[in-house]
């Protein structure tokens, strides 16, 4: 019997680790219900103990992938990561510009936990100026927002997101688990208002859960959740891949049960 399921496409760069990067974004796809599509931005030497080398593909490269892939699939969502440089960030902007996915997803990844840049400090104009008001879903963390306003947010959370929606994004998800306390807090601004999805934390910091959570919104946006249930239900289901994680190297970070 043929099945059909809805393709989503991740525009990222590679972590040979295995727990960040595409591999977790085709993991989140695959488990999520929808068929990956995948265009490399980059390939990191990574494993569990951090990044050791970053090798950015050329631009013309990427862009034969989007090439490839949009000429030949419906593609239903779009969900952007490590984009490493502000040429590639430009290239990417101006590609979702002209194909004008249903769905765009942009998780404005700037630093792995291992403290490795995996964005170039130049490239923060073209992703503000042109890739976040493509958005329809922005997830910075506390840290990335930080960066993306250029201030700390200081004590008053809701205006900070009011700011970060301003930036251009549909909605932005704002994820707390960088702030202190037994629950994480993560709030979803749109022109609505803001919605609060608290949920426990763990012990452990679970490496890819970025990328994880920005590829489970993009799968729900996919198959035709709104973005709040795309949201809420993949916060709970990242909350389950994060009681299944493990280490499966000598290095402190575990990679989530997908
Ligand atoms: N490596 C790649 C290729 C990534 O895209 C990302 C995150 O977006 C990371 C590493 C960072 O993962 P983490 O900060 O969870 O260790």
């Amino acid at each position: 019997m043929r099945t059909s399921k809805p393709n989503t496409l991740t525009i990222a760069g590679s972590d040979s680790g295995g727990g960040a990067g595409i591999q977790a974004d085709l993991k989140t796809f695959r488990a999520r219900g929808t068929h990956g599509l995948t265009a490399i931005t980059a390939v990191t030497s990574q494993n569990t103990r951090g990044v050791s080398a970053v090798h950015t593909l050329p631009l013309a490269h990427v862009r034969s992938q989007l090439d490839a892939v949009f000429d030949d699939f419906p593609i239903a969502a779009v969900k952007t990561g490590m984009l490493g440089s502000a040429a590639m960030t430009r290239l990417v902007a101006a590609e979702m510009r002209r194909r004008k996915p249903a769905w765009l997803v942009v998780d404005p990844v700037m630093l792995a936990t291992s403290g490795a840049r995996l964005l170039d400090e130049d490239a923060l104009d073209a992703l503000i100026g042109r890739l976040i008001p493509l958005a329809d879903v922005l997830t910075p963390n506390l840290p990335e927002a930080e960066t993306l306003l250029g201030r700390p947010l200081g004590r008053d959370i809701d205006a900070a997101g009011a700011d970060l929606l301003a930036l251009g994004a549909q909605g932005v998800l704002l994820k707390g688990g960088h702030a202190k306390g037994r629950e994480i807090v993560d709030r979803y601004y749109d022109a609505g208002g803001v919605i609060e999805i608290r949920h426990p934390r763990l012990p452990f910091e679970g490496h890819g859960s970025g990328c994880t959570l920005a590829s489970a919104v993009a799968a729900e946006l996919a198959k035709g959740k709104s973005p709040h249930a795309a949201v809420r239900i993949a916060v709970a289901w990242l909350d389950k891949a994060f009681q299944r994680a493990w280490r499966p190297g000598g290095g402190a970070a575990h990679v989530l049960g997908h």
